[in-house]
């Protein structure tokens, strides 16, 4: 795996999952990104994050082209597509195996909710309850016996080694400034799915490193992953960006935009006759 090296020029992306055609949010949030790498004479990358094959459409992608080009948005060709780069994940969770930092989770939802309905007092993460550890208590030879007999499994992260192995971390993001990583609230979290040999966490985390993104710009929502994904920057020896997490567009009553509203993709304000100069008034960028 080789990883970028650092530079000091500024290099963003805009890394948005192709389940959808875009939407004023992702047009604030491209061109956040573009403005950064635009001020500082930087660079501006786009990333297609298509790892889940049964949700991703080629025609949203095509899609996404269309949208932010329509936007007056130039990106570095070629983009990268996460659903090629499967090798790259795969080498970083080696690594992790390596380090002893990954055990395979045969749960099933059913059971996890089981497990969490049956424990007193069940603690919540970012994403909801924590992974009781059933499977992080599985003797190695049973764990090994069912990976041989063919039953699905994700790998999770042993979370209570990784923050022994990392130590305390910290991170900066542009209006938040100096963050402590907390990575320990997301609990156990999953690294490769049982149906994706990856997760979101380990794709984006693997791919700024090896994009070169010296800034990682994206809305508030993901503002508590960034620990988790400092933590893997942290044990697979990869370069530290610094982050800047913008505000989330909201509608007129207050709620966050987002891909069921159909009326404020960025298609249909351009076939109802809005200019791209328009838009950008309306998002404020
Ligand atoms: N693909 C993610 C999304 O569409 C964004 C990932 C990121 O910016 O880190 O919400």
């Amino acid at each position: 795996m080789g990883y970028a090296s650092p530079m000091t020029s500024v290099i963003t992306r805009f890394a948005p999952s192709p389940t959808g055609r875009l939407h004023l949010g992702h047009a604030y949030s491209a061109l956040f990104a573009a403005e950064a790498a635009w001020r500082a004479d930087g660079r501006f990358l786009l990333r297609i994050e298509d790892i889940d094959a049964g949700r991703c459409r080629p025609e949203f992608i095509a899609g996404i082209e269309e949208d932010l080009a329509w936007l007056g948005l130039l990106w570095e060709r070629p983009m990268r597509r996460q659903s090629q780069h499967m090798d790259d994940y795969r080498a970083a969770l080696d690594r992790l195996g390596r380090r002893g930092l990954l055990y395979p989770c045969f749960c099933t939802r059913a059971d996890i909710v089981r497990q969490i309905g049956a424990s007193a007092a069940a603690p919540h993460g970012p994403d909801g309850p924590l992974y009781p550890g059933l499977c992080r208590r599985l003797l190695p030879e049973e764990a090994a016996r069912r990976q041989a007999s063919g039953e699905p499994f994700a790998l999770r992260l042993d979370m209570a080694q990784a923050l022994a192995q990392a130590g305390p971390l910290v991170w900066r993001d542009l209006e938040a400034g100096e963050v402590l990583a907390e990575a320990g609230l997301f609990g156990d979290v999953v690294l490769a799915r049982k149906d994706v040999p990856t997760s979101y966490h380990l794709a984006v985390t693997v791919d700024d490193a090896l994009q070169g993104v010296t800034l990682v710009t994206r809305g508030r929502d993901l503002f508590a992953a960034t620990h988790v994904h400092r933590l893997l920057q942290a044990l697979l020896d990869l370069p530290v960006p610094q982050w800047h997490h913008h505000r989330l567009l909201t509608d007129e009553s207050g709620r966050r935009l987002a891909k069921r509203d159909k009326a404020a993709t960025i298609e249909s304000l351009r076939r109802s006759g809005m200019t791209p100069a328009e838009l950008r008034r309306m998002v404020g960028v």
